[in-house]
């Protein structure tokens, strides 16, 4: 993470670092809320206006993103390219939120975009679905997943 950090040229302050450390350690979006929260767990308590302040610096740098549908934030460790689009395979059951990059899917959303006359800003998708932990632990979950044979 600092490594990172120092590649793109960036400081952190203390904040911005325990604000960043809290989102690394959780596979669920937190929320600002959430943060502050646990911040003051660990003795590292700032008033909420500055954790949203330092959850745009992230946000803005690209060390988080931001999960519009839960008004949360997960951290990023990846460099993304400009036509990437950012994919986050979000569990409806325990939050449980992957973050896959797609080339594929972003050329084809600036070719649709393209053709509708539009600009995207933004190349996000969030899809809702079920993790494969939770799949498994429904009854006869797997079978969904494997439809019958036809014959
Ligand atoms: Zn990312
Ligand atoms: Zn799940």
């Amino acid at each position: 993470m600092e490594a990172c950090c120092a590649g793109k040229g960036l400081r952190l302050t203390a904040l911005r670092r325990n604000v960043m450390r809290a989102l690394a350690a959780s596979h669920t979006p937190l929320g600002a809320y959430d943060i502050v929260e646990r911040l003051a767990a660990s003795g590292e308590g700032a008033p909420p206006m500055s954790v949203y302040r330092a959850l745009d610096f992230l946000v803005a740098e690209g060390l988080a993103h931001r999960i519009e549908s839960r008004n949360a934030f997960l951290a990023c460790a990846h460099p993304h390219e400009a036509e990437e689009v950012v994919v986050f395979l979000i569990c409806e059951r325990c939050g449980l939120t992957r973050e896959v990059g797609s080339h594929a899917v972003g050329r084809d959303l600036a070719w649709a975009a393209r053709a509708a006359g539009f600009t995207p800003r933004q190349r996000v998708l969030e899809v809702a679905g079920l993790c494969a932990r939770c799949r498994e632990s429904e009854p006869g979950g797997d079978s969904v997943a494997a439809p019958a044979a036809a014959g």
